[in-house]
């Protein structure tokens, strides 16, 4: 069997148990194994130093062979797919889906700001000014994002659970949502100039959501990307988000 683990590529022989009741040989015996410490290592280099999977799975060749990596057992596209499913386990763990079969509804794999009034969670005063809270939105310019090479094989994890809004109820929203272009007399602002460019290779060009004003934390399903320069119809949902669904009485 392939084990990768934080100290290099091994290749390990493994018992398998036969008991009577024993799972099957391909459950019990995996062709390739990652251990807990690589993956919580890969995703704090991946977060802190920017690291990709092909990187790190280079150093890890380079660990186990310095002088034949190119030996060493290649499971980079592995590494790939487990990072993220062992990035979701911890996520669903983080906020308190471990060991319970309820699946999160929308928002609810991301934190609000614990400073703002939130009834039931922070504030138990009736008084409705006790519960005033004031939000902002802010913008991303440079947050662009390229189009995927497979759509068909991209799977969503979270989709809508975190902080960015569902891609069903984005498109809905831009669907029936009318679109206003407004001519601006600012011949060099950057909004203007990005609606007019020809961004065919973009999947989304910028990334807006709403904060609270105070403290700057962002609101649970709430952000979106901007498909084509600066939509009108893309500014409203993260406003419509804040009012109703997000937030309400949470
Ligand atoms: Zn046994
Ligand atoms: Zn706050």
């Amino acid at each position: 069997m392939v084990i990768v683990d934080k100290s290099g590529v091994h290749r390990l022989e493994v018992r398998c148990c036969d008991c009577p009741n024993a799972m099957s040989l391909d459950i019990q015996i995996p062709k390739t194994v990652f251990t807990f410490r690589v993956l919580d290592d890969f995703l704090l280099d991946n977060l802190e130093c920017g690291t990709s999977a092909m990187n790190y799975y280079s150093k890890l060749q380079r660990m186990t062979s310095s002088m034949f990596p190119h030996l060493v057992p290649d499971q980079y596209r592995e590494l790939m797919r487990v990072a993220r499913q062992w990035r979701q386990l911890k996520i669903m763990k983080w906020h308190g889906f471990g060991h319970c079969s309820d699946t999160p509804s929308t928002g609810e794999l991301a934190l609000f700001c614990p400073a703002c009034p939130q009834p039931g969670i922070n504030n138990t005063n009736r008084n409705p000014n006790s519960r005033h809270r004031s939000f902002v939105m802010d913008r991303n310019f440079k947050a662009e994002h390229l189009h995927p090479i497979k759509p068909f094989d991209e799977v969503w994890l979270s989709n809508g659970l975190g902080f960015m809004v569902g891609k069903d109820s984005y498109k809905m929203h831009l669907a029936e949502a009318a679109d206003t272009v407004e001519k601006s007399s600012c011949n060099n602002h950057r909004a203007v100039n990005q609606a007019n460019a020809a961004r065919h290779k973009l999947e989304s060009t910028s990334i807006r959501g709403v904060a609270c004003a105070r403290h700057g934390c962002f609101v649970p399903h709430s952000m979106v990307d901007f498909q084509k320069g600066a939509r009108q119809a893309t500014c409203t949902i993260p406003h419509s988000r804040v009012n109703h669904a997000s937030l309400a009485d949470k």
